[in-house]
């Protein structure tokens, strides 16, 4: 991959508001996600995000005026089958990417034709982008690794495998859901502090339920079972990235997660952003893999003289709140932390080289959490559990409300972007996700 004239900064569209001061999507950025008119019973399709608008793929490919090869691009996307095109890979990715991007700029001959297929992003519903089978959570934070660990082991905060291999474990796909859907509080196990060795657990509605701020990769291309995919060709195999919160109650994590890992702590509702990030459109954000000094440096299988120069991706994230009293009050939310996918101790390539390894067949539209993005200072923990110190210092928000853990009505916002000078700053939109009470 490389930059070439899609990320050119001096490209603008005539949807005038993709020009807008701080816009997410800009011309340079054109995610893909899924959508039908608000309220509507018309199926869903596939659209591509332009400024406040989105370019509805179907009403697109009806306008005709494409290439022979993009109009056969369209067709499953106009059917509302994002993973068919997903499985193409990254060249028809590129291809279409282009076209579009031509259709959209300022000057098209294509405008008069096109505006008509702009849906108001404020008149649209989503559902999930595509279709996830599979879905795998890592644990790439470092800083949230160590952090958690000494909550949990305060002798032994990382355990010894963790620079050696990416931690993750199979989570629910069943339970993810778009941006926008609550998720009722979930009943489970936990043991109180204090209570003696060997009582019974009690039984009730989470106590600490918490967020964490993650980025979940989109499987592109899949690989055959038996075949692992190298490093070298991982990023053959990503088609992008989007927002997730992956709910988390910390209660009855605490309780069930051993030996096996978390279990009815994690799968009650993990939140997706609606807009999938094509790798193309975060290119320019590309960065050098390094480790710290000391640390051992990743086996042969996990390295590459490209991740080294360019496995790493430089994104801003960051986490807000708006409490029920703050909704009633008129007032926005407001930021809990912020951090950077670039402090990740492992790349996406060596996510995808990893898992595949010993032979797992990924599927299009899998999809592979990155594990809570903690930064490395104080402050820039990803979750409740790390920025309350295990729930025993109180945050106090701008209007005196305090938290340890989220309540109900609390409604959570991740947000993404990337900027860097010389290239036109793209976003992720919002991954927004509110907690009802318990049933
Ligand atoms: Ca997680």
């Amino acid at each position: 991959m490389a930059i070439d004239a899609t990320h050119d900064p001096a490209l603008t569209s005539w949807v005038a508001s993709a020009q807008a001061a701080g816009a997410d999507f800009p011309i340079q950025n054109l995610p893909f996600g899924r959508f039908r008119r608000a309220g509507s019973a018309e199926p869903w399709r596939i659209g591509v995000a332009i400024g406040d608008q989105v370019l509805d793929l179907a009403a697109a490919a009806r306008a005709g005026g494409w290439s022979a090869e993009v109009a056969a691009l369209l067709v499953p996307l106009a059917a509302g089958d994002l993973n068919a095109f997903m499985a193409q890979g990254p060249a028809p990715r590129r291809a279409l990417r282009s076209a579009l991007q031509a259709a959209l700029r300022t000057g098209s001959a294509r405008q008069a034709a096109l505006a008509p297929c702009l849906v108001a992003q404020a008149e649209v519903e989503f559902s999930l982008p595509c279709s996830v089978h599979d879905y795998t959570d890592f644990y790439t934070s470092v800083h949230h690794a160590t952090a958690v660990g000494r909550l949990f082991r305060p002798d032994n905060p990382l355990l010894p495998n963790y620079k050696w291999v990416p931690i993750g474990y199979h989570g629910r796909a069943s339970s993810l859901v778009v941006s926008g859907t609550p998720i009722r509080r979930p009943n489970g196990q936990f043991r109180l502090p204090g209570a003696p060795e060997g009582s019974a657990p009690d039984f009730g509605p989470c106590r600490r339920l918490d967020y964490e701020l993650e980025l979940g990769a989109y499987v592109g291309r899949a690989n055959a079972l038996g075949e692992p995919v190298s490093i070298g060709q991982a990023d053959e195999h990503l088609f992008g990235l989007g927002l997730l919160n992956d709910w988390s109650a910390r209660d009855l994590q605490a309780w069930e997660y051993q030996p096996l890992g978390p279990f009815l702590s994690k799968n009650f509702g993990s939140v997706l952003s609606p807009w999938i990030v094509t790798m193309e459109a975060l290119e320019p954000f590309r960065v050098p893999f390094t480790r710290p000094e000391g640390d051992p440096q990743p086996l042969p299988y996990l390295d590459s003289a490209e991740n080294r120069a360019g496995g790493a991706l430089d994104i801003q994230l960051q986490v807000r709140i708006q409490t029920a009293q703050m909704r009633a009050a008129g007032e926005p939310a407001v930021a809990l932390m912020q951090s950077n996918f670039r402090d990740s101790y492992w790349t996406l390539a060596q996510l995808i080289a990893h898992h595949t390894v010993n032979g797992c067949n990924l599927n299009p539209g899998d999809l592979l959490g990155s594990g809570t993005l903690s930064g490395p200072q104080p402050g820039q923990g990803g979750s409740l559990l790390e920025l309350t110190g295990g729930g025993k210092q109180p945050i106090t928000l701008p209007n005196g409300e305090t938290r340890t853990f989220v309540q109900d009505g609390d409604s959570i916002e991740l947000h993404a972007w990337c900027e860097r000078e010389g290239v036109v700053r793209i976003g992720f939109g919002a991954c927004v996700g509110a907690i009802l009470p318990a049933p």
